[in-house]
């Protein structure tokens, strides 16, 4: 990363370079303008190094549901502008009903799915034992949503940093402290004049900004060695939603990918309020039992890694994107929990938005951080 001058002023500096900063970047380089980006640490080392990678249309809420929708379609539009290493794959999603509840469940998912555009298909129980013969029998189905995809994470915000850069963006090694009369303060000291700060600093916003209605869920993931089992699709048991936004502090839900490398990365954990990043081993053997009871082959398979990110999470579980009414000239990005990577592109089509003054492409209430209330 080199150094910029930073006498020069800039229509945008974004405070981190994870995968919403980095796309953010991209997006308002692309615009033509003039930005710097400004991350204390590796591209992409933070939670988007954690994370899955999973692209997912979710409807936990409508407006959850319009930002996956829409953030998916971005992703397959643009697939052809990421390097092979990003590696874009549509693996789709098969999400498992455990029993004839979720299996209503699923369909009512799939119908509202479908009458959005977005292609689901019901799998009976012999369809899903043929699609996936490795899964455990006595499954009631599964709602096959064929145009989810998988990426690694890191690397796609490294992809989109060197295309901003490619642009014209600066990145310098540094971290935002504050903004104030239009200059945003550095920690090593500087000052840079911009017309707009946007706040993508993942985590650790909540440090700098601590009135945001910012929280943490910890989470853990597994993967195993290269394997001879097979797992064609990802992997989610249907209350997989429940545990990541129900009312419980620790809760674990299956949820496997298969990689290109005959690997399987295994989650999911999350556990509210926790911070520390250390791995929780009872945790983690809940988990790990929790995928054996879905895919039985599991128990056969060595580890070869298990790692712990923080997922930063809002009280309604929606990012927050827009100003900060606050602050003049700081716009949030932050608050993805665990659909960070999903939704980045989509989050960097709205920031662009609303620098630009334009009509967003989605509905923009719904993630403005005033609906928690104005400032005092
Ligand atoms: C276990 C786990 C699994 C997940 N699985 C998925 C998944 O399958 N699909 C999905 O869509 N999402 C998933 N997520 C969520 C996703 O990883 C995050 O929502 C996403 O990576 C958040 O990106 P970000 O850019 O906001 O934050 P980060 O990646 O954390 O980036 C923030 C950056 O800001 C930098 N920074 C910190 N302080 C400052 C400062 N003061 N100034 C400037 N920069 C600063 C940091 O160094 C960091 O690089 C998962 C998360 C976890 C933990």
């Amino acid at each position: 990363m080199s150094r910029p001058g930073v006498g020069r002023s800039y229509d945008v500096v974004i405070a981190g370079a994870g995968m919403v900063g980095a796309a953010c970047a991209e997006a308002a380089a692309r615009e033509g303008l003039r930005v710097l980006v400004v991350e204390p640490d590796l591209c992409g080392g933070g939670a988007t190094a954690a994370g899955m990678g999973h692209l997912v249309v979710m409807d936990d809420s409508p407006a959850q549901f319009e930002l996956t929708r829409y953030s998916c379609a971005r992703w397959k539009e643009r697939r052809d502008e990421f390097p092979e290493q990003v590696e874009f794959r549509e693996t789709g999603t098969i999400w498992i009903a455990a029993d004839e509840d979720e299996a209503v469940a699923a369909r009512k998912k799939g119908d509202l799915f479908r009458a959005h555009g977005v292609a689901a298909e019901w799998l009976d129980p012999p369809t899903l034992a043929e699609c996936e013969p490795d899964l455990a029998p006595g499954f009631a189905g599964g709602l096959l949503v064929a145009g989810d995809a998988a990426i690694y994470p890191p690397r796609a915000a490294q992809s989109l940093l060197e295309r901003a850069q490619d642009r014209g963006a600066r990145v310098v090694r540094d971290a935002v402290v504050g903004m104030k009369d239009r200059e945003v303060l550095l920690r090593a000291g500087g000052r840079v004049p911009a017309a707009a700060c946007v706040v993508a600093s993942g985590e650790a916003a909540r440090h700098w900004l601590p009135e945001l209605p910012l929280g943490v869920k910890k989470g853990h993931l597994l993967i195993t060695d290269r394997t001879a089992h097979r797992v064609r699709h990802q992997l989610v048991e249907l209350g997989y939603s429940r545990s990541a936004h129900g009312d419980e502090l620790e809760s674990v839900a299956f949820n496997a990918q298969p990689r290109g490398t005959r690997q399987i990365l295994l989650g999911s954990s999350r556990q509210v309020g926790v911070t520390t990043r250390d791995v929780d081993w009872p945790i983690l053997r809940r988990m790990v039992r929790r995928g054996i009871r879905f895919l039985p082959g599991l128990a056969t398979i060595m580890a070869t890694r298990v790692w712990t990110g923080l997922r930063q999470s809002t009280p309604d579980s929606l990012p927050l994107i827009g100003e900060d009414a606050r602050r003049p000239g700081v716009i949030l990005a932050t608050g993805h929990e665990g659909l960070g990577v999903t939704t980045s592109l989509g989050t960097a089509d709205l920031v662009v938005s609303i620098m630009l003054g334009r009509a967003p492409p989605i509905r923009a209430e719904p993630f403005r951080p005033s609906r928690f209330g104005s400032p005092p």
